[in-house]
């Protein structure tokens, strides 16, 4: 069986793990650079070296037996550790957020920088339109994309599947960065809900990361959506302000500092694991379809290749 997966985040690259594993020839696509997809981390030169930011997912808890014992098999490759400031089951990728994705995609055949546009059902198979030209057929297709990204390439084969993701809707997510010279005089290393930030937090203070101070702060997402289409410069400069209010901290002149606007950040929750259409080789995974959170992607796409299996 040969199966094209769109999208290589962790819901795409949990996919593609169990279905290799059943014999499948899997090749995935993605529009990113590189390995992350929401459990991205973002790099910048400062005059004191390089910082490093996750600037997706913050943290992730493992519920799921299954979910505890592929965090337990991370751990012990190195490629994530507990963050107890962040809550007791809380855990983070080591050295950076995207580790297990990199570790991941590392035994998988991912060609990044590859944003498919379109879908074509031929009589040999599924054929992938990309701005890089067509992809050989495949047997099946998987798309693990954010909801509000399935629309356009499921609605002309699946429609019920596009209408179900349609129906499926994310919360946008403001992130600001800054890298500083010393430390702050803020004791805490995670600052919850005050006023518009909804989570802030010491991002060198995770374990694995450099020295240099870093903090990542996220508007909430009511803030987030009333200042969606504002410039990047106008919203780092009223989250920093926010920050300073929260903190009590006038910031000295940081290193680094940029906004990243998230338009499909927190996921909704279809409740419905995943969507299989076997009359066509088409599915669904993807966080949207249990809940926001990388336990549910990694879940989601388990679930799938279980389907396609059985
Ligand atoms: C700001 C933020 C904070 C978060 N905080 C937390 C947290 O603290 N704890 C937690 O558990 N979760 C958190 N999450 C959610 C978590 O990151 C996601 O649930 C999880 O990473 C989703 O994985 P996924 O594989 O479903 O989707 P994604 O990681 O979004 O992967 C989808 C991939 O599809 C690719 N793609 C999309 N369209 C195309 C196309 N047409 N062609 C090719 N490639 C395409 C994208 O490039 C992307 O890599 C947060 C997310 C954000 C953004």
């Amino acid at each position: 069986m040969k199966v094209a997966i769109v999208g290589a985040g962790l819901a795409g690259l949990s996919c593609a793990t169990a279905l290799s594993r059943a014999g499948a020839d899997v090749v995935l696509f993605d529009k990113g650079r590189g390995p992350g997809g929401r459990m991205s981390s973002r790099r910048m030169a400062t005059p004191a070296g390089e910082a490093v930011f996750d600037h997706g997912a913050q943290y992730f808890t493992a519920r799921d037996p299954d979910f505890a014992a592929q965090v337990a098999a991370w751990a012990t490759a190195g490629v994530c550790a507990p963050w107890p400031a962040a809550g007791a089951d809380a855990w983070v990728g080591t050295p950076a957020m995207n580790a297990p994705i990199r570790a991941l995609a590392g035994e998988a055949a991912v060609t990044w920088n590859c944003q498919v546009e379109a879908l074509v059902a031929a009589s040999d198979g599924w054929r992938l339109q990309t701005a890089q030209g067509e992809r050989d057929p495949f047997d099946r297709v998987v798309l693990a994309t954010p909801a509000e990204q399935v629309s356009p390439l499921a609605a002309q084969h699946a429609p019920e599947m596009a209408a179900c993701a349609g129906d499926t809707r994310s919360a946008p997510c403001w992130t600001l960065m800054l890298a500083f010279a010393e430390r702050l005089p803020v004791e805490a290393d995670v600052l919850r809900d005050r006023g518009p930030i909804g989570w802030a937090a010491r991002n060198s203070a995770k374990p694995g990361r450099a020295e240099l101070e870093t903090w990542v702060i996220q508007a909430s997402p009511e803030w987030s959506a009333a200042y969606l289409e504002r410039d990047a410069d106008d919203v780092a400069g009223r989250l920093a302000e926010a920050f300073a209010q929260a903190t009590g901290v006038i910031l000295p002149p940081a290193l680094a500092r940029t906004a990243h606007r998230w338009r499909y950040a927190r996921a909704g929750a279809a409740g419905l694991g995943a969507l299989w259409r076997p009359d066509l080789g088409l599915g669904c995974c993807g966080d949207w379809l249990i809940g926001p959170r990388v336990e549910c992607a990694w879940l989601s796409g388990r679930d799938l290749a279980r389907r396609m299996i059985a």
